[in-house]
């Protein structure tokens, strides 16, 4: 036997066993999303590298340790690591600002980060999210964290914990940044490699990170107040106060985490977290926020954008399996020819419908149909000659007979 080649580490198959499950959650996040006003774009797998690293920011982990890129013809591209970077590229370039604001657009479809895979991370995952441009109100915030609420009350998580936060805007974090950097000074020689880079590149990064020493340090009481300050000016104070308020009025439940920071560069003021208490250390299903400078970043026009993504796999885990549907109808036969016109006038009605295509005894054929489907379609001598079809409910064996052409309305109205 030649060798078998096995799937990637940190990839998978979505197998039949799993796809209803994401169906379901796909045409729920079209119907919750659509609901509110948000479309759907399909944006490339790939880009060009350099997307990535204005978009997502080099000081992140995305874009110095977990991207995939490749050369073709010279050029440097990158399988997307996240969305936002290429929905934002399709925004511009198509001239999406012309659009009556808010542009609302949401999203689904497989990322690549290269990370060690672990339960609840792979290297090939997939993502649903949104991104809204032109409102810079908070209003905004608040629609972004409530919609992403509803779609995960949509597929049936209600266990979930809303972190939310106020990164401020690029004046107020100046002055944080600086604080940051001074109380920490004595411990730079401490810190991890990664965060000796943060603290001179981008040092609000420094509290995202996940080693236990770099933590240890962040709890020293000294450092935990500058990062527990309120440091936003009154504007964005005045922002997340509104953001807060209209979280009231929805009734929706959060806390605030100052150390909260994400770990894209990108965002300003409003940064939110929501997590499920039922996984285990990779409990966060969404993470989002406001990034009102990377459309201009990206070369656009200054237009003020919130978004979030959620990891698909990770609902997933969180859901009850779903069985697998059944067939309509099986039909049990032994004369071929009517079975395949049965079959076919059945499916163009919709019913779904399959056929031993072996021809095994009738017995045999039975049996399967109460493995497959909800009905067995007996076609035997008698009901082919007076133009019938004998249907045997499987799940309690009551057998009618009915005239075929009433069987597709029979079929459908059962379903
Ligand atoms: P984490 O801290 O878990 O690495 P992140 O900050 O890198 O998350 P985001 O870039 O905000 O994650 O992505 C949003 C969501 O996508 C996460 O909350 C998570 O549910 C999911 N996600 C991120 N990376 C992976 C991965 N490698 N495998 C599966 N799901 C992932
Ligand atoms: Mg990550």
């Amino acid at each position: 036997m030649a060798k078998m080649i096995t799937v990637q580490k940190g990839t998978k198959d979505i197998l039949p066993i799993e796809i209803d499950s994401w169906h379901f959650i796909e045409e729920t996040a079209k119907r919750v999303f659509s609901n509110a006003g948000y479309s759907e774009i399909r944006t490339p797998i790939f880009e060009a590298t350099e997307l990535f690293a204005r978009g997502v920011g080099d000081t992140t982990d995305i874009v110095n340790k977990e991207m995939y890129t490749f050369e073709k013809s010279e050029r440097s591209l990158t399988l997307r690591p996240e969305n936002t970077a290429g929905v934002v590229r399709s925004y511009i370039e198509n001239g999406m600002h012309r659009l009556p604001a808010p542009v609302k657009l949401w999203y689904k479809g497989p990322m690549f980060r290269y990370e060690r895979p672990q339960a609840g991370r792979q290297r090939q995952f997939h993502q649903v999210g949104m991104e809204m441009f032109g409102i810079s109100q908070p209003t905004a915030d608040a629609e972004a964290i409530s919609l992403a609420v509803n779609y995960l009350n949509a597929i049936g998580l209600n266990d979930l914990d809303v972190e939310i936060n106020s990164l401020g805007c690029p004046t107020c974090r100046e002055e944080y940044k600086k604080r940051l950097k001074e109380v920490l000074k004595p411990y730079l020689s401490e810190l991890c490699p990664d965060c000796q880079k943060r603290y001179e590149k981008n040092p609000l990064r420094l509290l995202d990170c996940k080693v236990e020493e770099c933590k240890a340090i962040y709890e020293k009481p000294e450092v935990k107040e500058v990062i527990t300050s309120d440091f936003v000016c009154p504007e964005c104070h005045e922002h997340f106060e509104s953001v807060k308020k209209y979280l009231d009025v929805l009734g929706i439940k959060y806390s605030v985490n100052k150390l909260l920071v994400r770990g894209l560069d990108y965002y300003n003021r409003t940064v939110f977290e929501i997590k499920s208490n039922n996984l285990g250390s990779q409990n966060a299903v969404c993470g989002g926020g406001r990034y009102d400078s990377l459309v201009r970043n990206l070369g656009g026009e200054d237009t003020p954008a919130v978004g979030f993504a959620m990891g698909m796999e990770r609902l997933i885990s969180l859901l009850p399996q779903k069985e697998s549907q059944k067939l309509d109808a099986y039909v049990v036969s032994t004369n071929i020819e009517e079975t395949l016109k049965l079959v076919e006038y059945l499916r163009q009605n919709n019913i779904k419908v399959d056929f031993d295509m072996t021809n095994k005894k009738f017995t045999k054929q039975l049996e399967k149909a109460s493995k497959l489907a909800r009905f067995a379609l007996i076609l035997g001598e008698d009901e082919i000659n007076n133009g019938t079809v004998s249907v045997k409910n499987l799940a309690n064996s009551e057998q009618i007979s009915v005239q075929k052409d009433e069987l597709g309305g029979i079929l459908k109205n059962v379903r």
